[in-house]
């Protein structure tokens, strides 16, 4: 490996060279040794920033010059290089599995990275579910890539005035002061990637961010030899019009997997974490057809095997589109290049093939070129394959191709120093590196006392942290000295403290608790038992209803009989995000069913003893039980009902009223509320571990990973014969499907069970390329379908290619509930996914 200090900015002392390395790795993100170095070369902007390439880079001479003098200083430095060189080169999960030597490498594609503040780029859940991915591969060892954009300005930062409005601002990412480096080549030269756009080439900047074991690839558009116009794409993360968001999906599909290439990097497995990325599946083949000497398409269906498609989206409305003429318009030099009709890259984008109306879909692009693909809770997968169902007419709803693997939170970059304390005393230091057995179990073990004082001391430190915040946006807001002054009294640390942060949008209904704002007034200010409340969240700078919650909350917060009990918090990001998870009793959640595809903020909290109090969505839906927290909802969906979220707004005052906070002041002879501890106990050892990204990445490598290399593989040896073969197995269905025919079924009721017979004409395929299958459908609205492979028993005398195919089984149903269906098959296939053809007896 190069070292790090080959491309350092500036020059350090002899002795401090490594500090350069240490600064670079994201590690620091998570893993707290290292702060104490940080704060000693620059408390101030340590603690403004949480960024020590900033702070290396802002550090006079003299200063370095003397901590390069310091023996104590650089004890601690040599300490921190062991620590991380150990932590690098020590066996992983990963190393230790057996039968992973098909995965060399999977490469994460998406839109946006939250690793850090100290790396702006990022919005929200999204991509802190992916820099909490790149994490944890780091963690087990996962041999994995990081693949996104470095924006100039990244997501906006927010203000609110004294009207309750919320102010956007686009603070400038120098990139010289975020902890990222050039990509260099060999000889020393920054590596550059050219894109094609319509009349021009645009050059990309490779740059890289290090997370432990993992690298983060970026791409930006801004270097000096790019036109004007072009210089801004990558300028703003989910801004400017529906072109520059084609332009920026090109940049970060095509041009990405360029990157990858150019580095010499071939991953067998592509991971799509939404369709943003999806145009890396299109250069991936194009690379494979002329490493292979194969046509795009054949490419196609032999990389698509190594795609996996994750999906985040609730509802069609939510899925990235592009009219087709957008499309074309950047298309047409691709298609050209890569030897593929134009009119075949648009079907891969539509229901409908052909239809010049329809909106290119980003989703179906992906579906289309992945062997696999996932939604991202239990619920969620169930919404998906109905959203997708139109992909695949006539396949019971059950077998439409999108499982799900839920998602999950780096557990180490959420929990607070106390809960690092108390899990390391309770699990040990390496808890979160391994597969997490006995962790339930020494959770479960941990008395009321320890629980408590635990729970205390988070909650007193975010007080703290929301006095010194409300006091800066006071200031801020030019507000008197008094009012600032006050903000020292703010809140009590012995009252239960509930949180509320999220993207202010109308699914997430982050007003529904002011839908009777008396009833919650009476609620937060009772004397015996009082309750407060912290916000936080951003509505986008397009999402005007959004802003006016905002609104709406801030008039609340200054009604003078408010009391102070409720403090919004500016600019939600992950480090406000971080404060809150640590402190909070109980974390409200009520997001409008089913459009809660995840969720992830609930589950920062569990490691350190919080509550959720949660609409039955999400991951909720399936975590939730009465010991370990409170549901919302009647786990039904019911649309946008002004009605209906009034009723839940009631339901969740009547549970606040009647059982929260009377369970956190009830309080045993030692000042204890038992019954609360005891949820926060069962909580956090059967929560935190099922809700953690090691839980998550290990189901991704075992479930899809793993087989999707190995398919791969299959279907490139010896130059792609697998493909071909698919491909011509595609070609006959497509040929011969609309001929296929079932004729007559005759079903004998056996003793305990029935014979089927059915005779099948196959016009002119040949038998191996279809299945004939006796199916029924479930029982009720939870039963499982049941479905036998039938055996080709007989040639129909007479008939050309016609067959008889049979099947006995032990049923006491009657004959009328089965029919026969015929379908594709090979050996090679995902199907339904890469055939959707499908033919019922009726
Ligand atoms: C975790 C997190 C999110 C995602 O929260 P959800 O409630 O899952 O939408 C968004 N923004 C920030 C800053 C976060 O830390």
């Amino acid at each position: 490996m190069v070292h790090m200090q080959h491309y350092f900015a500036r020059e350090l002392p002899a002795g401090l060279e490594s500090l350069g390395d240490l600064a670079l790795d994201l590690r620091w993100s998570w893993s707290h040794a290292s702060d104490t170095l940080w704060k000693r070369i620059d408390q101030e902007l340590w603690e403004a920033t949480g960024n020590p390439w900033l702070i290396l880079e802002n550090t006079s001479r003299d200063h370095l010059e003397a901590l390069a003098r310091d023996n104590d200083f650089l004890d601690k430095l040599r300490g921190q290089v062991r620590a991380r060189d150990e932590s690098l080169n020590a066996p992983t999960w990963f190393s230790e599995q057996d039968d992973t030597r098909e995965l060399d490498l999977v490469a994460y594609f998406s839109m946006e990275f939250g690793l850090s503040e100290a790396l702006p780029i990022y919005s929200g859940g999204l991509g802190i579910l992916a820099g909490d991915m790149l994490k944890t591969a780091s963690d087990l060892g996962v041999p994995m890539v990081g693949v996104g954009l470095l924006y100039q300005q990244g997501y906006f930062r927010q203000m609110i005035n004294v009207k309750g409005q919320q102010q956007a601002y686009f603070p400038y990412n120098n990139p010289a002061m975020l902890p990222v480096l050039p990509v260099r080549k060999s000889d020393g030269s920054w590596l550059h990637v050219n894109v094609e756009f319509p009349g021009r080439m645009l050059r990309l900047r490779c740059w890289e961010a290090r997370v432990g074991r993992v690298r983060l690839l970026l791409l930006d558009a801004n270097g000096m030899s790019n036109h004007p116009r072009d210089r801004g794409i990558t300028g703003e993360l989910y801004g400017g019009d529906e072109e520059t968001r084609l332009q920026q999906e090109i940049v970060l599909g095509i041009g990405g997997w360029r990157m990858l290439d150019a580095l010499g990097l071939t991953p067998t497995v592509s991971h799509l974490n939404e369709g943003h990325a999806a145009f890396a599946v299109l250069q991936r083949a194009a690379q494979c057809a002329r490493q292979h000497d194969l046509d795009f398409i054949t490419a196609l269906q032999a990389t698509r095997a190594g795609n996996l498609f994750t999906t985040h989206t609730p509802v069609v409305a939510a899925f990235d589109q592009f009219p087709s003429a957008l499309i074309r318009k950047y298309f047409n030099s691709f298609a050209k290049q890569w030897m593929v009709d134009i009119e075949a890259l648009l079907d891969l984008g539509r229901t409908h093939l052909g239809d010049e109306r329809e909106l290119f879909n980003m989703a179906f692009l992906a579906l289309r070129a992945s062997g696999a693909i996932n939604g991202v809770s239990r619920l969620h997968g169930i919404v998906s394959r109905e959203l997708f169902a139109p992909l695949f007419p006539r396949w019971p709803l059950a077998e439409i191709p999108v499982g799900h693997v839920t998602n999950g939170v780096h557990t180490p970059s959420w929990d607070s120093a106390e809960a690092d304390d108390l899990w390391t005393k309770a699990c040990g230091e390496n808890r979160w590196i391994s597969s997490l057995d006995g962790i339930e179990v020494a959770i479960t073990t941990l008395d009321d006392t320890t629980l408590w004082d635990f729970r205390t001391r988070q909650r007193q430190r975010l007080i703290s942290t929301v006095r010194v915040h409300a006091a800066h946006q006071r200031a801020g807001r030019a507000e008197s000295e008094r009012r600032i002054e006050e903000c020292s009294l703010l809140f009590d640390p012995n009252a239960l403290t509930l949180g509320f942060a999220r993207r202010f949008t109308g699914y997430k209904r982050p007003n529904l608790l002011l839908v009777q704002p008396e009833r919650l007034a009476r609620l937060l200010c009772n004397q015996r038992h009082p309750v407060q409340l912290v916000l936080s969240g951003k509505a986008h700078p397009r999402d005007l209803d959004g802003q006016d919650m905002i609104r709406q909350w801030i008039e609340f917060i200054a009604r003078a009989d408010i009391q102070g009990r409720v403090v919004f918090i500016e600019d939600y990001d992950m480090a406000v995000a971080s404060d809150l998870v640590q402190g909070v009793d109980a974390w409200i959640n009520t997001p409008r069913r089913p459009w809660e595809a995840s969720g992830t903020s609930g589950m920062k909290i569990l490691v350190n003893g919080g509550l959720n109090i949660s609409e039955l969505d999400g991951w909720w839906a399936e975590a939730y039980s009465p010991e370990v927290g409170w549901a919302l909802g009647d786990g039904n969906e019911h649309g946008i009902d002004p009605a209906w979220d009034f009723e839940e707004a009631d339901a969740l005052y009547q549970l606040l009223e009647t059982s929260i906070v009377p369970e956190f002041y009830e309080r045993n002879d030692d000042g204890i509320p038992s019954r609360w501890v005891s949820r926060v106990r069962a909580s956090m050892a059967r929560l935190t571990p099922a809700y953690s990204t090691n839980r998550m990445l290990r189901e991704y490598v075992e479930n899809y990973y793993l087989p999707r290399a190995e398919a791969f593989s299959r279907r490139i040896a010896n130059n792609g014969r697998g493909a071909c073969d698919l491909r011509k197995w595609s070609a006959r269905v497509a040929a011969h499907w609309s001929a296929v025919r079932i004729g007559d079924l005759e079903c004998q009721k056996q003793d305990n069970g029935m014979i089927a017979n059915a005779q099948i004409f196959l016009d002119g395929l040949p038998p191996d390329d279809i299945a004939v299958e006796l199916y029924a459908d479930g029982i009720g609205a939870n039963g499982a379908s049941e479905c036998y492979w039938m055996e080709r028993v007989q040639t129909l005398a007479g008939a050309v290619n016609g067959f008889r195919y049979r099947v006995s089984l032990t049923t006491t149903r009657p004959s009328n509930d089965y029919t026969v269906r015929v379908r594709p098959a090979h050996p090679l296939a995902e199907v339904p996914l890469e055939e959707p053809h499908i033919l019922w007896s009726r």
